[in-house]
């Protein structure tokens, strides 16, 4: 495999990173390579299917001009604090600079043991390599920030968990892999020096145009403002938004137990280890918040101000998410709702429509997509109480810019998500050898605001015993 690998992060200083290789699998197999992603790399996909290929995605082979190591990092998970988490399960290969001139890690994920594995095999299992696969996919197709997948294997060998399973490795794509928890590593351990490098580094790769630490500060929130309000705008509940799952670069990362919700309610739920309800659905902005401050108390000492001034202005910064994220949410529902701009009484109409489908347990996705439609009346087959809808229609057709509307509405309300029941078929049927209906949904998801009849089931709703109650960590 030729690679054209340029590792910025293997020249920062040793300590932020353990340099080791992927541990090497007993019997690789391919499940998918994404040739549209590998193209964008500058990579032949072909190349990606050979066995040479295949090795270096099941990390058995390095290629050349790779600098695999470990990435160290903290974080908060579920508010309570980590000092040291890291890259447990996953190595970066290296980074690429891509067909637009933008930089790219590679990375694999279930690539064995590292320094900070602590009592984990380093290890993945099928189930969440697939979902990962399929979600982040889906979320790029849906126009979100994400990191991609570039390719899933086999190892041949079982990973030991509920049950003993199919091992696997993801190659995942990223903007890059540095997290709230990279900087609170370091601002942890007082070490300003790292703080200062780290942010310089960041600067120069994110967000060029960023002069200043707090500069930095601003740019992160505005990009987290604008994925969250997007996350909620297709319904997606992230899970585990721990702040070592928050990317600096504002790409959403992590796939453990996402989940897009079916029928509306904004407590939704999914991960079984969520029991508080942290991470449900409505949580997120302001989850994001706080994440956010933990970010900007990491950058409080190198601000290069007395310290009472740093949080003074970082405060400032963290109370513009509201604004800023406010804003987006509008833009979002208001071109959900093929709305001409945003006026104070659509916000009012939009709130109404998500109370009524609440309350009529009406799925999410279905009736933005089936109001979008040329006849919008649909929708109210999605209610529980349809006279709920009726009551809300007339007053949104009395606002709703008619020319063009069913084209434009369609192109801001997916018809396919990755529902969780499809996404679960999808890993059972692979763990018993079938790869079918996850070559589908895959497939399906590269498409997902256009109609495909021949796929309707896969816009269906779930009945009611093929409901997905709960998601796990997908470790
Ligand atoms: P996550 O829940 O995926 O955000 O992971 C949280 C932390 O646990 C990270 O440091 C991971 O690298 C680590 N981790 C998760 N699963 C494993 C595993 N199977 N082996 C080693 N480390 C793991
Ligand atoms: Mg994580």
């Amino acid at each position: 495999m030729q690679i054209a690998f340029d590792n910025s992060y293997a020249r920062l200083p040793g300590r932020f990173f353990a340099p080791l290789a992927p541990t090497p699998v007993r019997a690789p197999s391919l499940i998918k390579v994404n040739d549209g992603l590998a193209r964008d790399l500058g990579l032949d996909p072909a190349a990606l299917t050979t066995p040479d290929g295949i090795a270096m995605l099941a990390g058995n082979q390095v290629p050349d001009g790779a600098a695999p190591l470990a990435q160290a990092y903290a974080g908060h998970q579920f508010g309570g604090w980590v000092p040291q988490l890291g890259d447990g399960r996953a190595v970066l290969l290296g980074e690429v600079i891509d067909q637009t001139g933008i930089r790219r890690d590679i990375q694999l994920k279930g690539s064995g043991p590292t320094p900070f594995s602590r009592r984990g095999d380093g290890r993945a299992w099928l189930g969440p390599v697939l979902r990962e696969y399929v979600v982040s996919e889906a979320m790029h197709a849906l126009g979100i920030p994400t990191t991609r997948a570039l390719a899933a294997v086999t190892t041949g060998e079982q990973v030991h968990r509920e049950r003993v399973l199919p091992g696997a490795v993801l190659t995942r794509v990223a903007s890059s892999h540095i997290r709230v928890g990279t900087f609170q590593f370091f601002a942890a351990r007082g070490d300003e020096e790292a703080l200062k490098a780290l942010t310089d580094h960041v600067i120069a790769r994110h967000y060029p145009e960023a002069e200043t630490p707090l500069d930095l500060l601003s740019a992160v929130v505005a990009a987290q403002a604008r994925l969250i309000a997007k996350w909620m705008g297709v319904g997606f509940i992230h899970g585990v938004m721990n702040t070592d799952n928050m990317s600096i670069a504002g790409e959403t990362i992590d796939y453990g137990p996402c989940a897009f919700m079916d029928d509306y309610h904004p407590d939704t739920v999914f991960s079984s280890i969520d029991r508080m309800g942290r991470y449900a659905y409505r949580k997120q902005p302001e989850i994001a918040v706080w994440n956010l401050a933990q970010f900007a108390t990491a950058l409080l000492p190198i601000m290069g101000m007395a310290h009472k001034d740093a949080v003074e202005v970082a405060t400032r910064v963290i109370e513009g998410f509201a604004d800023l994220f406010g804003a987006a949410w509008e833009a979002e529902f208001t071109a959900k709702l093929g709305l001409a701009q945003t006026e104070e009484e659509d916000v009012a109409l939009t709130y109404d429509l998500l109370m009524r489908m609440a309350k009529g347990q009406a799925d999410f996705t279905r009736v933005f997509r089936a109001l979008s439609g040329e006849n919008p009346e649909n929708a109210r087959t999605e209610f529980s109480d349809p006279t709920l809808f009726d009551a809300w229609l007339p007053r949104w057709q009395a606002r709703i810019l008619t020319t063009g509307r069913v084209a434009r509405m369609q192109a801001a309300n997916p018809a396919f998500i990755p529902r969780n029941h499809r996404v679960e078929e999808a890993i059972a049927a692979a763990v018993d050898g079938d790869y079918a209906p996850f070559e589908r949904l895959t497939a399906v998801l590269v498409h997902p605001f256009r109609d495909q009849p021949e796929h309707v089931e896969l816009m269906a709703a779930p009945a009611p015993e093929e409901i997905v109650q709960a998601t796990f960590c997908g470790t």
